[in-house]
């Protein structure tokens, strides 16, 4: 009788640990201010972002890791070491001429980071990009094993040619990069009017939320009471989320904000913890699964 006590308490606990989510820093980023938080009409916000004087202090590039009973998920992979070698990134591009700046050193990669807390990047079930700036798709050479998801308009989006005049590195993806493609069903969840549930439970589901690429996806984990929100670059910050101010380099800024609209419908109605990729708070409000508190 007693033992029969002590195993339901057990599984009672058990049965109340939140999943397990790692937060990855992946090194540092400097962008313009105006890129975080945009300035002008629609065309001239990335020249206007690039003429910018003003530099963002070193803010983190953040992958993360969720440890499911199905399997572990890596939503973005975070940046290369790579980044220092002379001539990695194209001086012919604009931006990165004059919009970025980043600082990784090898340890700092998300393959050694996973080793350090007992994962095998081997064991990775499946690697979900939100999108594929180098700055979240520079760890992919960590993940030759896994199924890596992308919708198909973002890798359309950043391949060939076209792709690198956007910004992308398409000729840095590992040479076996060969992605499932995902299309968003138009299944609704919640205000997010197109989703896809890629576990079996149905608690960890990509949302289409486009605007500062287009096929830019956030990643939801519905974690007992809370949701807890991979937002990629939709914003830069919780407060810009809450303020609906769409970054300087969207090239659909319309998309941006309706995006943001959403995730402050969500946010308003759940109880969502929200994790830009490039927040210096996100890792604390993971940790402290703190939601946002939307205003009114
Ligand atoms: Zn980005």
């Amino acid at each position: 009788m007693l033992l029969r006590t002590e195993t339901s308490t057990f599984e009672f606990r058990i049965a109340w640990l939140p999943m397990k989510v790692h937060a990855i820093q992946t090194g540092t980023v400097a962008v313009k201010e105006r890129q975080r938080s945009g300035t002008g009409p629609g065309p001239l916000r990335l020249p206007l972002t690039l003429a910018g004087r003003d530099w963002t202090d070193p803010l983190p590039i953040y992958a993360w890791v969720i440890e499911h009973p199905e399997g572990v998920i890596v939503v973005d992979t975070g940046e290369t070491a790579h980044v220092d070698d002379p001539g990695y990134f194209p001086r012919w591009h604009p931006y990165y001429r004059l919009g970025v700046k980043e600082w990784v050193e090898p340890e700092q990669e998300i393959g050694p980071q996973l080793r350090a807390v007992g994962i095998s990047p081997d064991d990775v079930r499946c690697v979900v990009m939100t999108h594929l700036h180098t700055d979240h798709a520079g760890g992919l050479e960590h993940f030759p094993k896994s199924e890596i998801l992308v919708t198909g308009p973002e890798l359309e989006n950043a391949s060939g040619l076209l792709g690198k005049v956007r910004g992308f590195l398409p000729h840095r993806w590992p040479e076996w990069f060969s992605p499932a493609l995902v299309n968003l069903e138009s299944a609704r969840f919640g205000p997010f009017p197109e989703s896809l549930r890629l576990t079996d439970a149905g608690d960890v589901i990509m949302v289409g939320t486009a605007g500062h690429t287009p096929g830019h996806v956030s990643v939801v984990l519905e974690d007992d009471d809370r949701s807890i929100f991979f937002a990629g670059d939709t914003s830069y910050t919780e407060r810009l989320m809450i303020e609906g101010k769409a970054d300087g380099v969207s090239p659909d800024v319309d998309s941006a904000r309706l995006s943001l609209r959403r995730i402050q419908e969500f946010a308003r109605h759940s109880a969502v913890v929200y994790l830009p990729s490039h927040d210096p708070a996100s890792a604390q409000r993971l940790e402290e699964r703190r939601a946002v508190a939307m205003p009114g």
